[in-house]
């Protein structure tokens, strides 16, 4: 009694304010499913009479990409009836899943990007947006959540992330209302499954892939960026990690993967692409060390002429080099 009188006055404000308090009551991970709709009642539309783009959504083929919302920066891209991408080829893209009981957005970007986005997804349906998902904990892709807690939204994150925003606070990015552990969390809304994967250290905290299993769709957020080397320095990124990860998403059965940087979508293989340049990277450090070259200058000699068309190729080889050589060199 003496106990749980503490817990009340004491710890339950404390829980509260750090955002942590669904999970722990719950008496572990939280059920994502039980994060949404309660207290607003919703109907589903008729499905056959959803509108994508100019036609019903019933007449699209199984990928019929539409542009359904362009004001010259942002695109509400379609990529199947029920799964968008919004964003833009200059900044960020997101996730946007319609269920037929709500909406799931992955990353608000920032606050313009949000609001943009919450205006196109208006433009396609009148649904509640019941879930806003973080991908990982970097600044860049999570602002401007507040738009969508603000109308109901429950935010929720893999507790890495969770975690890591405890310890570093963003006024513009709102904490996880509560979070999930572990490799795998499967979300069912009405009728759409999304299935979150963290395939361990890759690129920040608590990366989160996302698979859609009916579509074939996964969603990845900067560990994918196709046709282009590493994004500079790579950024927190673990590269033998980064790799691993790669090698568990080839695992899983999609043809389409979106994409947060460059274009929308595009097909498996260039998933595969950027695999087999980090690979062939690494091999060709070792390599390079093997013949004795003198480390020091592998980053700035070394060359990877089947990766030539990559974008980037010329500006950034030599520091991502740098950064697998250090992860090699020194274990980080
Ligand atoms: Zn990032």
């Amino acid at each position: 009694m003496k106990t749980r009188r503490i817990f009340t006055i004491i710890l339950l404000p404390l829980l509260l304010s750090i955002g942590l308090t669904p999970a722990l009551l719950s008496g572990g991970t939280p059920d994502a499913f039980a994060l949404n709709i309660s207290g607003r009642a919703y109907t589903a539309p008729d499905s056959d009479q959803m509108v994508c783009g100019d036609k019903l959504c019933s007449e699209l083929d199984e990928r019929d990409t539409i542009i359904v919302y362009d004001d010259g920066y942002y695109q509400l891209v379609q990529i199947t009836p029920n799964v968008y991408s919004f964003g833009s080829e200059s900044a960020a893209f997101s996730l946007v899943v319609r269920t037929n009981q709500g909406i799931i957005v992955v990353d608000p970007v920032n606050q313009n990007h949000a609001e943009t986005m919450l205006q196109a997804i208006r433009t396609i349906t009148n649904q509640p947006i019941t879930h806003l998902i973080y991908s990982h904990n970097h600044w860049d892709h999570i602002g401007g959540g507040q738009v969508f807690s603000d109308i109901g939204a429950k935010v929720l994150s893999h507790i890495d992330t969770a975690l890591w925003l405890e310890e570093n606070p963003n006024p513009k990015v709102v904490k996880p209302y509560a979070y999930w552990e572990g490799d795998f969390k499967e979300i069912v809304l009405g009728d759409t499954k999304l299935e979150l994967y963290q395939f361990g250290p890759s690129h920040g905290e608590g990366m989160t892939v996302f698979y859609l299993p009916d579509e074939k769709i996964v969603f990845l957020v900067d560990i994918v960026t196709p046709n282009r080397v590493g994004f500079t320095i790579m950024p927190d990124f673990s590269p033998k990690g980064w790799e691993n990860t790669l090698i568990e998403i080839e695992k899983l059965d999609f043809d389409t993967a979106m994409y947060a940087h460059k274009k929308a979508y595009g097909p498996a293989s260039e998933v595969t692409e950027i695999r087999e340049y980090l690979q062939d990277l690494r091999v060709e450090i070792m390599s390079m060390m093997d013949q004795g070259i003198n480390p020091m200058v592998i980053p700035s000699t070394i060359e990877l002429t089947e990766y030539e068309s990559f974008e980037y190729y010329d500006q950034w080889l030599e520091m991502n080099a740098w950064r697998v050589l250090l992860e090699m060199w020194m274990g980080w």
